[in-house]
């Protein structure tokens, strides 16, 4: 049975409860970070604890603890997890109040970390790429905050799944915001192109980490709006997200994507991604 930690104290994950007042349940007010583990080495651990912070920024919250509390606390789950590669799930709550929509007077935040075993994308996956679909960005603008609020991502997700898919890449004002839980990418004519980070999109770790091996690579790249025909007319379509690493996207909406196979820029970026992995797993990088 997974040990997780709960407000302070490490039990099981069946006994941690909290009180159905606590405002992540009622409001959805609270946010999160997904922190991929690789051979017990958090992935980006920093940048993770660096978006947490932006995220409670973003909706007033109090960080109940310091960057080396974290970093503590998530080696404690990380070494008592009995997997090897791990997906380390934290979230943090405004915490138990009476209902009532404006911030209690006392905040008392709920601090839940635990981790799950990570699968990483299997060879088929890779090598095969995966079916999406587009539909219309219909979530507020605040995208850039990591928040539990996830009701429109969990709908715009479940359209992907109702139609075969993998993932529902969003539409706004005519331009790629992102998916509806990855970062995603195009190559055309030999240039990846990804969106900028705006509050329209989450400031996925996986894009910054593609973005940087592509300028390692000496791959040709922007980062710039892109345009839904852009995105129709791709020679290829990633997806990037800490759980998903980098995924092609062979179809959309049906039709194929450059080849309808992942293209020549994907191999290479994803034995980039690879690489990059394995350096991280022997610590030579954070
Ligand atoms: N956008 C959304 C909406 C997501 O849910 C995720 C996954 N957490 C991402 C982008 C990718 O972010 P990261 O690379 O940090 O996992």
């Amino acid at each position: 049975m997974a040990t997780v930690y709960l407000n302070g104290a490490f039990l099981p994950l069946e006994e941690a409860r909290i009180p159905v007042l606590d405002r992540g349940f009622i409001f959805g007010d609270g946010v999160y970070e997904v922190i991929p583990v690789y051979d017990r080495q958090p992935f980006r651990l920093r940048h993770h604890l660096d978006r947490l912070q932006h995220s409670l920024d973003g909706i007033r919250l109090a960080n109940p603890l310091a960057p080396a509390e974290w970093e503590t606390l998530i080696g404690r789950i990380v070494a008592e997890a009995e997997w090897l590669d791990q997906g380390v799930y934290l979230q943090v709550t405004r915490g138990p109040a009476p209902r009532d929509h404006a911030f209690p007077k006392t905040v008392r935040p709920t601090v839940f970390v635990m981790a799950t075993a990570l699968k990483t994308p299997s060879a088929e996956l890779v090598s095969g790429g995966v079916a999406a679909i587009t539909a219309a960005d219909n979530r507020w603008l605040n995208c850039d905050l990591k928040t539990t609020s996830l009701l429109a991502n969990v709908l715009l997700r479940q359209l992907a799944v109702d139609a075969g898919c993998a993932e529902t890449l969003l539409i706004r004002d005519g331009f790629l915001s992102e998916g509806a839980t990855s970062n995603i990418f195009m190559v055309k004519d030999g240039v990846v192109l990804a969106p900028p980070k705006s509050n329209l999109m989450l400031p996925g770790i996986t894009y910054d980490v593609v973005l940087e091996l592509a300028a390692a690579e000496g791959l040709p790249h922007a980062v710039r709006p892109i345009a839904e025909a852009e995105l129709r007319a791709a020679d290829e379509v990633w997806l990037t997200s800490s759980t998903k690493e980098i995924t092609a996207v062979v179809t959309l909406d049906g039709q194929a994507v450059g080849s309808g196979r992942p293209g020549p820029v994907f191999k290479r970026m994803h034995a980039a991604y690879q690489a990059f992995k394995h350096r991280i797993m022997r610590g030579q990088d954070g």
